[in-house]
């Protein structure tokens, strides 16, 4: 039989996401794999996770941990969550009611939107505060729940909130605020003094909270965390989200969480048993015993900021202009002083000529807003981060 190809209903689909192509971080990786050379662009570790976690999990394998773990997540590593959550910020979660184990954080981000934002709230579509520059993920989980993404706009270098202009965009259609501290790209952290600015918006209105922490541990020069959790005005309202991969240098097992109150995570859970029902069971069970020992994430500021320092030491004769990241893997960098060429441009042609590849910060920004910085990643062995410097001291 001939078939006509382009009668084929798959022509007819449209697209729910019209803006959206592959992601910088696969497209970056993958110029960096075919160009062979140094990937300080997709944020992951290049060395590996401890060998105990691996002997957990290859421990709970053996025994035979190998089928649907419970909707929410194994009860120990609830337990061990909530544990880990009161040592640290004093704020007691419930692990049977208020703690949800995910497929990453990226599924928790994507469920507590869609527990919240809805299209039609209002006469007309709720409206989202997004601090740009934004990871990927958020606006286009807005948008599948028709929702309307309100951008605040941070610029650098320190890329600090005009609370002010916060203010200036609530409206009464403003249903949620999303919030990434430490920062995603720009290592930018949150002080005790934005945690009070957000309450006195939000503590009198319907305005709900999407936190995302992943980067809870990763923080410098003697920074502290402040969770948004730690403020009880916004801890009532807040879906905190953290995910284990930047914890434990496991991103590739998905495995991440969500800290929020019953109320709320009654609705959460709803969203996230049909979107994946349950998380990958024998990891639960490998953290669940590796959390035990808070050593295990305590000396994480103290590896990664020795890494941030050797990378910045080799970049010291370079004519890249560089704050020191406050948190978070990620070394922001401009280049105005080199050259004025787009950032993406520089970033591709870095990556084949010199190779080193990064990725260019205006993808984070919605209307491609291009400063002249670049991002790098230095989760990577010292002898890859020195060469990287070298290579980027040329220019
Ligand atoms: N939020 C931020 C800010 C991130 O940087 C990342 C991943 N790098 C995620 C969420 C997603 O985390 P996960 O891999 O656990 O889905
Ligand atoms: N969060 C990582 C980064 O910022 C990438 C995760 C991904 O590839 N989706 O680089």
């Amino acid at each position: 039989m001939n078939i006509d190809k382009s009668k084929r209903a798959g022509n007819g689909l449209g697209s729910k996401l019209p803006n959206v192509g592959t992601t910088i971080f696969t497209v970056m990786s993958k110029l960096a794999t075919e160009t062979d050379a140094i990937n300080l662009s997709q944020g992951f570790p290049g060395f590996d996770c401890s060998p105990e976690l691996v002997s957990l999990v290859e421990h709970y394998l053996r025994k035979g941990f190998n089928q649907y773990a419970p909707m929410v997540g194994v009860p120990a590593l609830r337990e061990a969550l909530a544990r880990k959550t009161f040592d640290q910020y004093n704020v007691a979660y419930d692990p049977d009611t208020e703690i949800t184990i995910t497929s990453g954080a990226t599924e928790a981000i994507f469920a507590a939107i869609t527990a919240v934002v809805r299209p039609d709230h209002k006469a007309g579509p709720d409206e989202v505060i997004v601090f740009e520059p934004a990871y990927d993920s958020y606006v286009p989980a807005i948008e599948l729940n028709g929702g309307v993404p309100v951008y605040v706009t941070l610029t650098p270098p320190d890329y600090a909130i005009d609370w002010q202009v916060v203010r200036n965009k609530i409206t009464d259609r403003t249903r949620l605020i999303l919030v990434n501290t430490p920062h995603n790209p720009t290592g930018h952290v949150w002080t005790n003094d934005d945690l009070d600015q957000l309450a006195a918006i939000v503590h009198d209105r319907d305005i709900w909270i999407v936190s995302d922490e992943v980067y809870e541990h990763i923080l410098f020069d003697g920074r502290e965390h402040h969770s948004l959790m730690t403020h009880p005005v916004l801890q009532e309202r807040t879906f905190v989200i953290g995910s284990f991969g930047k914890t434990f240098h496991i991103t590739g097992w998905k495995i991440g969480y969500c800290l929020a109150p019953k109320e709320l995570s009654v609705e959460f859970r709803k969203i996230h048993q049909y979107l994946t029902f349950s998380t990958v069971t024998p990891m639960q069970y490998a953290l669940a015993d590796y959390l035990k020992e808070p050593e295990h994430y305590r000396q994480l500021p103290d590896f990664y900021q020795r890494k941030r320092d050797l990378f910045l030491d080799g970049l010291r004769g370079s004519r890249f202009t560089i704050e020191p990241t406050e948190g978070s893997f990620f070394q922001t960098v401009s280049y105005a002083a080199i050259t004025d060429e787009p950032d993406y441009d520089l970033a591709v042609r870095l990556t084949k000529e010199i190779g080193v590849a990064s990725i260019p910060v205006s993808v984070f920004y919605n209307q491609k807003n291009d400063y002249k910085i670049l991002r790098f990643c230095f989760a990577k062995d010292d002898a890859i981060l020195a060469e990287a410097a070298e290579r980027l001291s040329k220019l």
